[in-house]
């Protein structure tokens, strides 16, 4: 039997930078050699302050390789819907748990209370408003009960000796799985500009809010890596060069 203390609910989700080689230097001389050759050596160690100008340009005339010439790997804690959509970036490197080598941790998420619930609009541009307090409590109730049961299911196919490849496909999509996931600063525009929803935005996107929440996190770390660059895409819609 699944002690149901054991369960954990999160509303959550965890992105952690781990390894990292990406300054906004790192634009400068890739650009440079362009025009400069072996002297675009020089700008190695280059002072981006003052060139500013040139990674702007850069990024409004959508010169994107420059900015590949970089590297951000981040560990994520998320539910499998959410890698579902994560995964789909494919200008990326990913390692992921397996639900097949090892026993899935009993961890759910479950909305906040700040999660907006109700659904409006068309396709592609849907407006999201607040749910009634008897639609928050609805969606907790519910998830939570069904994931109470799954794992309960869970565990006792395990326990009568079925293989975890076997057992898991009972688990729903809102348990939490964890990943490694290496991305360039471009590849990471890119992500930011379809996974973030800013009305400020040359094209504004309409992501679901759960891989909003990933894509916040990592906007904020790569911020401070690259403030230039991060300035730069900012400054021109939001759009990946
Ligand atoms: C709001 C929203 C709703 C979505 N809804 C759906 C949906 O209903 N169904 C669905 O299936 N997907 C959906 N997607 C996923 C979407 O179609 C993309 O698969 C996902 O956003 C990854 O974007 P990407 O291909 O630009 O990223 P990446 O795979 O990281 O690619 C980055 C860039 O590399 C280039 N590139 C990569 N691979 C190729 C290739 N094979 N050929 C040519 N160029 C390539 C492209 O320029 C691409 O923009 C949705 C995405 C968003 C943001």
């Amino acid at each position: 039997m699944v002690d149901v203390d054991k369960i954990e609910f999160r509303s959550d989700v965890t992105v952690e930078i781990v390894r990292s080689s990406a300054h906004d230097s790192d634009v400068l001389f890739a650009a440079r050699v362009s025009t400069k050759g072996e002297q675009s050596l020089e700008d190695v160690e280059g002072d981006a302050e003052r060139s500013k100008g040139l990674i702007n340009y850069l990024v409004r005339a959508r010169h994107g390789s420059p900015f590949e010439h970089n590297s951000m790997t981040f560990y994520v804690q998320a539910p499998i819907f959410v890698f579902r959509e994560l995964l789909r970036h494919r200008i990326a490197s990913y390692n992921e748990e397996s639900g097949r080598y090892r026993e899935l941790r009993p961890v759910f998420y479950v909305p906040g209370t700040d999660r907006m619930l109700v659904q409006e609009g068309k396709p592609g541009h849907y407006n999201f408003v607040d749910g009634t307090a008897e639609q928050h409590k609805l969606v907790e109730e519910e998830t939570k009960r069904v994931c109470e049961e799954a794992y309960a299911s869970y565990q006792r196919m395990l326990e009568a000796g079925i293989a975890r490849e076997v057992a898991r496909i009972v688990l729903p999509l809102t348990i939490y799985s964890s990943l490694y996931v290496t991305v360039n600063a471009r590849s990471l525009m890119n992500f930011l500009s379809l996974r973030t929803k800013r009305e400020d935005s040359a094209f504004p996107s309409y992501p679901q809010r759960e891989i909003e929440m990933v894509a916040e996190k990592m906007e904020a770390e790569w911020a401070k890596l690259m403030p230039v660059t991060y300035a730069a895409f900012n400054k021109n819609g939001r759009v990946a060069p």
